[in-house]
């Protein structure tokens, strides 16, 4: 019999190769530890939508090795509909061989509505489309009148009052006319989709839009695997649509790009010409002089973490609300002195205002704040500006102070081959300092990215104490070395134009 799962299902309809290779070569399957972290916030979104409609039963049943009991699942949803339960979460069906679970069914007459709950801020995904419609098409197979359907998706405009409001927290969308229509493409993807699974050979599917559509693909790597590197899909600040459309007309490599003759301006010349030919660095003297004029001591190099939760923690903030829970802050004065300041909250309690009063006291208010992506600190900045009249003036202030130590390198002042057409702060620190074991994120214990330490943050709370301990360590001894590491930049850029 061919077995297929909701999840399944959504896959093949992105791309068949994708439900293949998850099937005959799953090693292949890459994700980061962000795109993770969202795929379990997803759940927990799940799991607090349950309540939504008062009262409900819930299926889930596990093993005892711990796997879903999807036996156990079915039968007890098959008791649930005879009982004639309003809100059945999780209810579980399996039309030969098609199985899927629905995240809420709720009795409407003599039927039932489908409440498929998603951890998006937006309704309007064509995925959520074709996921309910295999729902609603393996639900009345087995027997199930299917009325209505919705999406739950979170409303980022809810702002949390110190007690959750589900009702508002959630915004509930009807899409049923487009899951009918959507409906009549069931049938035929899955006779497409049984073909393709028995098959023992991957599915000839080439790059596609589907790659980065609706989700960027765990495989890509492994699709990719023949192609040059670098490639087309390493140029910088290009679309992959354009990068696509390179690809399918053979311009792989970067030699493949100046053969073809596609037109490159700026970084993206620079980019490929020092792939094919090691040049050293380049140095604009004159530009990384002009930006070094703007910047006055004492110079104040400041870095943020924050976190995000879906689910908002603290009073007056909403759902994906940027949180900036620490700062390290390196201040260099101008007889070469070097002093640190950094903050770490607590998860138990709002950072918010004591993060903020810190900056007030750490930041002078004639120091030159320098970081790296503007657009990051001085968003927090303002909003904590907003968040703390009484403190709002020194923190706006902290905010035009700040200049951007990315810009020399985005603007093409300072290029080196290593950098490879990125200009983030771990791609331009091991191409300026490659050998210095001090400013290398892999010696770092613990805590090596900025999705690492949101990712931890959060998960400190009900540590026990010696792990917290280590854990606050290692995020301090994180963000220390993002603003170290510009302070070394810094003098890098110095260095050069002496
Ligand atoms: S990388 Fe693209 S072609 Fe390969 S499996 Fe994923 S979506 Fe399909």
């Amino acid at each position: 019999m061919f077995y297929f799962s909701k999840s399944k299902y959504c896959d093949f309809r992105q791309c068949p190769k994708i439900s293949w290779l998850k099937k005959y070569k799953p090693e292949e399957y890459h994700i980061d530890a962000e795109t993770q972290a969202r795929f379990d916030a997803g759940n927990e979104v799940g799991d607090l939508a349950m309540g939504l409609f008062g009262d409900f039963v819930e299926v889930t049943s596990h093993k005892a090795g711990g796997g879903l009991d999807l036996d156990k699942m079915k039968e007890l949803t098959k008791q649930y509909l005879a009982e004639g339960r309003d809100n059945i979460c999780e209810a579980s069906f399996d039309y030969q061989g098609l199985y899927c679970a629905v995240d809420i069914l709720r009795k409407n007459g003599d039927g039932y509505d489908i409440y498929e709950v998603k951890s998006s801020t937006s309704p309007d995904h064509y995925v959520y489309i074709v996921d309910t419609a295999y729902q609603k098409y393996v639900l009345e197979r087995c027997g199930v009148r299917v009325r209505r359907i919705f999406l739950v998706t979170v409303d980022t405009s809810y702002v949390f009052g110190g007690t959750l409001d589900i009702s508002k927290f959630f915004r509930i969308t009807e899409v049923t006319p487009l899951v009918e229509e959507e409906l009549k493409m069931v049938e035929t993807s899955l006779k497409e989709a049984e073909k393709v699974m028995s098959a023992p050979t991957e599915p000839a599917v080439d790059l596609s839009e589907a790659c980065r559509d609706p989700y960027p693909c765990a495989f890509f790597g492994y699709c990719t695997r023949n192609l040059p590197s670098p490639s087309v899909f390493d140029l910088y600040g290009c679309f992959f649509k354009k990068k696509l459309e390179l690809y399918h007309r053979g311009v792989h490599s970067y030699e493949d790009i100046l053969k073809a003759g596609v037109k490159l301006t700026g970084i993206r010349r620079m980019q490929v010409d020092y792939a094919l030919a090691d040049k050293g660095a380049y140095v604009d003297r004159a530009g990384i002089g002009e930006f070094l004029k703007t910047l006055s001591f004492p110079l104040c190099f400041l870095d943020f973490e924050s976190v995000q939760p879906i689910i908002p923690q603290y009073v007056g903030t909403r759902p994906y609300q940027q949180i900036p829970v620490q700062y390290s802050l390196h201040i260099l004065q101008t007889d070469g002195t070097l002093a640190h300041r950094e903050f770490l909250g607590r998860p138990e309690e709002d950072p918010r205002r004591a993060l903020a009063e810190g900056l007030v006291a750490d930041i002078p208010a004639d120091g030159r704040v320098i970081v790296f992506n503007k657009t990051f600190e001085c968003n927090r900045l303002k909003e904590l500006a907003a968040a703390f009249p009484d403190l709002s003036e020194h923190l706006l202030r902290i905010m035009d102070n700040v200049k951007d130590l990315l810009v020399p390198f985005q603007k093409g002042y300072y290029y080196t081959r290593d950098m490879g057409g990125s200009f983030s702060i771990k791609s331009v620190l091991p191409a300026l300092f490659p050998d210095d074991p001090e400013l290398n994120y892999h010696n770092l214990e613990g805590v090596h990215n900025g999705g690492e330490a949101m990712e931890l943050f959060p998960r400190l709370k009900g540590m026990p104490e010696e792990e917290r301990a280590k854990a606050e360590h290692n995020l301090l001894k994180y963000c220390a070395l993002d603003t170290y590491a510009m302070v070394k930049v810094y003098e890098e850029l110095k260095r050069v134009v002496s």
